[in-house]
């Protein structure tokens, strides 16, 4: 996808803070932290929405939450607590079409979600 911006961090064409990168996943902090921890957790093949996950995609979205806990205990609030958030078209809050996970962490998050 030429013109999407996360595969554009991915290919490092516009930077970005990253956090932890394998063959499947990238992190990166988030530009506009909704925590004092905000990281975004994303495949480097493009997937627009999680509606679009095909069964090939299985293995690197469970990646994605792996990534997520390792972070979580690497960075000392996994007992404390974090939340993880993956939108979904409008009506979901999604602004970038390449599917993320948020890992949201560093305070009380708040309740009711939505
Ligand atoms: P969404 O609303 O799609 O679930 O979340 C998109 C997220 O991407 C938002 O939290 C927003 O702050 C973040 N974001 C948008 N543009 C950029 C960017 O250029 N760099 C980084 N690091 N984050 C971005
Ligand atoms: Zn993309």
């Amino acid at each position: 996808m030429t013109d999407c911006l996360f595969c554009k961090i991915v290919k490092g064409e516009i930077p970005s803070e990253s956090i932890y990168e394998d063959e499947q996943v990238l992190a990166f902090n988030d530009i506009n932290a909704q925590a004092p921890t905000h990281i975004l957790i994303i495949p480097k093949k493009h997937i627009t929405t999680l509606n679009d996950l095909e069964d090939e995609d299985v293995e690197v979205a469970g990646r994605l939450m792996k990534v997520a806990a390792n972070l979580a205990k690497e960075k000392g609030f996994a007992d404390a607590g974090y939340r993880v958030v993956m939108n979904c078209n409008q009506d979901g809050g999604q602004a970038v079409y390449h599917i993320h996970l948020h890992l949201l962490a560093g305070r009380r998050l708040a309740l009711p979600l939505g």
